[in-house]
């Protein structure tokens, strides 16, 4: 303990993960996911090290209410895709498996089919805290499986505030999967989801549910009409699927693709993954200062103190935060 084991030793995780070793890429997403300093530095010096391999994927992110058949519709195109000869990574951000003591999102046994197949990894959400710490773990994990050679990443979140917005940072493109039930499609506009959709998929068009479907599918991009769209170039169309019955998901793909090269066309992707990154090392700064500032011995009275007398009313909090800032800053 305390020492780097040799297994975790980050030149040679590197060249198996490159090789595309499946123990090497779990191991190496386990260093990722820990919070010790020592594996910290090892999984710094491992993505470093494996920059040069990362990027090649499209990242895709899935999102929808629970219920709306995330894990089936994932399982049914994540086998169509590697039946096509692709390499399909699934990954998870869940903040709540947190709070219920357990990853649902990503859990293997919810994606059968997926779960068995050599050429699909499937990783769910890591348990750590905030939404932040779970996103950016789950980014580093994305660089691994795209270094590992898988070419699809899928990321999947539960549509339920927050955390579609993180995700739809992380990622190429958004797909919202939406229920054909009465007033969804307009609850999801008002949550503002949609507004991070590339492109929107009604969800669960089988059987007698396919006629609601395709007006639900009708009634939204009327909706979508009238709202200006992210991209002046990208109108997020609105398909109708069944991840059960697997109707609808070579078109969701086809729909993929063509946004990936309309993007890709237009400079949008590359921007966007840009800005990702830029954004990225700020979160990376942000959070490293503000623990940096919590851990300076010279801070932590004072910052208590002032928290003291802001709740008083005796302090205003600008002159506070001047106050402790001008500690940390002074050494
Ligand atoms: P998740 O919570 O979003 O991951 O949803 P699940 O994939 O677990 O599906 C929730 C429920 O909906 C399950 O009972 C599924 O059998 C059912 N379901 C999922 N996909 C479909 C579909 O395409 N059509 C129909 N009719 N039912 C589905």
């Amino acid at each position: 303990e305390g020492m780097t084991k040799p297994q975790l030793d980050p030149k040679d995780l590197a060249r198996r993960i490159a090789t595309g070793d499946r123990t090497a890429l779990s191991r190496a997403i386990t260093l990722v996911e820990s919070t010790r300093g020592d594996h910290r530095a090892a999984a710094t010096a491992l993505l470093d090290s494996l920059a040069g391999r990362t990027g090649r994927s499209i990242r895709i992110g899935m999102t929808g209410v629970p219920g709306v058949g995330k894990s089936t519709l994932i399982d049914g195109f994540g086998t169509m895709l590697t039946a096509m000869g692709r390499r399909v990574a699934v990954l998870a951000v869940d903040p709540t498996s947190v709070r219920s003591g357990g990853a649902i999102l990503g859990d293997k046994t919810r994606m059968a089919r997926l779960a068995v197949d050599p050429a699909a990894f499937v990783r769910p959400s890591p348990s750590s805290g905030t939404l932040g710490g779970v996103a950016a773990k789950t980014r580093e994990t994305m660089l691994l499986c795209e270094a590992a050679g898988f070419d699809v990443v899928i990321v999947e979140t539960v549509g339920v505030g927050q955390s579609e917005i993180t995700v739809s940072d992380m990622v190429d493109l958004f797909v919202l999967l939406m229920l054909p039930g009465a007033g969804d499609e307009l609850q999801g506009i008002k949550k503002g989801i949609v507004e991070v959709a590339d492109i929107i998929a009604v969800n669960k068009a089988d059987g007698e549910n396919a006629a609601r479907a395709r007006l639900a599918a009708a009634e939204l991009r009327a909706a979508l009409n009238i709202l200006a769209p992210r991209d002046p170039l990208w109108s997020p169309p609105v398909l109708t699927v069944s991840g059960q019955t697997g109707e609808g998901l070579d078109a969701l793909w086809a729909a993929i693709e063509r946004f990936r090269a309309v993007s890709q066309e237009t400079g949008s992707f590359a921007g966007r993954r840009a800005g990702q990154n830029v954004r990225w090392m700020w979160s990376m700064l942000d959070e490293a200062l503000r623990r940096a500032l919590i851990e300076h011995d010279g801070v932590a009275a004072a910052i208590a103190a002032g928290e003291a007398e802001i709740v008083r009313g005796t302090r205003a909090p600008t002159a506070v935060a001047a106050s402790i800032l001008d500690l940390f800053t002074r050494r």
